[in-house]
């Protein structure tokens, strides 16, 4: 299994300089392939793979020697990425690829990373001090907040605002899958409390973001006070901006303590399969929605589970907030009644705790239907 794994690294200003230089002559050269192709097709109709494009830059590099300061990997994976438009483009997921301005080209790829079979550096690789390394760059800082699990197959270097990254792509072995139904859990996700499960425990939003989140708001409403154009709404933009990131980090980071301590303490794990993308259209909720990361968080859950050997199972959503978990009476109830009290026998439960036992029912129920 593959798997990305993201650090924040820290170039002093020449590095980043000539990180932004690198970024620069992959996207000229991607560009220009896409100019060469397009050209090539209007004359003769035929194609112009990656290996034709390969061959002009050789010359292009004999035309302008700076092509010479990038390592030639990177900036060769450049015609990957120009297949791979090409490719979703065919296949109608995206549409028809075009010019990439600055601000859309934001990252190069590696496709080696430290040390091939015969023993010889590549372009990237980590210094005996643990830094990364690149002969022209030197070393550069990075934060190694976790270690890196499994064998790295390749380095992306992104930059994201003023920050820059490495993603490293490591192959994992994949753990056979154990089953517990004992260590089974369901899970309720919902606005009010972030995760309910069915064994009753709840976990909160976190109070930092909700206050970032607070201040979020109030920015962008600021902002939409603000006259367009004005210095001070660029400066509001800015900020805006900056405090989105800022809120989609810490959430981010949420999700993986949460994702990470279900996966470890559950063998089972029944979320709801919720069609985010239908849900998200429902105007009301949409903006709550998109902001929770409830995709994200079944991703995350998903792929942590399966490293664990463990197993999430997605069950259809009807009516689990509604039937009673005890009895499967159908108590109609609307968003804003938060209790559910089953009026056939008498169990009261907090409603999303309710809706998390039938979740692991109904989950329960499939998995024996399928094994
Ligand atoms: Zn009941």
């Amino acid at each position: 299994m593959l798997l990305n794994q993201k650090y924040e690294i820290f170039p002093t200003e020449e590095q980043r300089e000539m990180l932004d230089r690198w970024l620069q002559y992959c996207r000229q050269t991607y560009n220009s392939a896409l100019l060469d192709k397009e050209r090539k097709y209007k004359q003769s109709k035929e194609p112009y793979n990656r290996y034709d494009m390969q061959k002009q830059q050789t010359l292009d590099k004999k035309e302008y020697p700076f092509l010479k300061e990038i390592p030639s990997q990177p900036l060769q994976e450049v015609f990957v990425r120009l297949k791979k438009a090409f490719d979703h483009f065919f296949r109608k997921n995206a549409k028809y690829p075009k010019q990439k301005k600055y601000k859309e080209y934001t990252s190069m790829t590696f496709p080696q990373f430290g040390f091939n079979k015969k023993g010889n550096r590549m372009a990237m690789s980590f210094s005996d001090n643990g830094k990364l390394y690149n002969t022209k760059l030197g070393e550069i800082d990075i934060l190694l907040h976790r270690p890196i699990e499994g064998a790295i197959k390749q380095l992306i270097i992104k930059r994201q605002g003023k920050r820059w990254y490495a993603i490293f792509c490591v192959e994992r072995q994949v753990l056979p899958t154990i089953l517990d139904t004992n260590l089974a859990v369901g899970i309720d996700v919902g606005l009010n409390k972030y995760a309910v499960l069915s064994n009753g425990l709840e976990y909160e939003n976190p109070r930092f973001l909700r206050k970032k989140e607070k201040q979020l708001k109030k920015a962008q409403r600021r902002l939409s006070q603000k006259k367009k154009k004005s210095a001070n709404y660029i400066k509001q933009v800015q900020r805006v901006r900056q405090l989105h990131e800022k809120v989609a980090n810490q959430r981010k980071d949420f999700l993986h303590k949460l994702s990470y301590n279900l996966a470890k303490d559950y063998s089972v794990i029944v979320v709801e399969n919720l069609n985010i993308r239908n849900m998200v259209r429902n105007r009301k909720l949409s903006k709550s929605i998109s902001d929770a990361g409830w995709g994200m968080f079944r991703n995350m859950l998903a792929y942590k589970c399966e490293n664990r050997g463990g197993t999430l199972i997605k069950a259809e959503p009807k009516f689990t907030s509604q039937d009673c978990s005890c009895c499967g009476n159908r108590v109609k109830k609307s968003l804003s009644i938060r209790t559910h009290i089953c009026t056939k026998c008498g169990t009261l439960l907090d409603r999303d705790h309710n809706a998390s036992l039938n979740i692991l029912q109904k989950g329960l129920e499939e998995l024996l239907a399928t094994n």
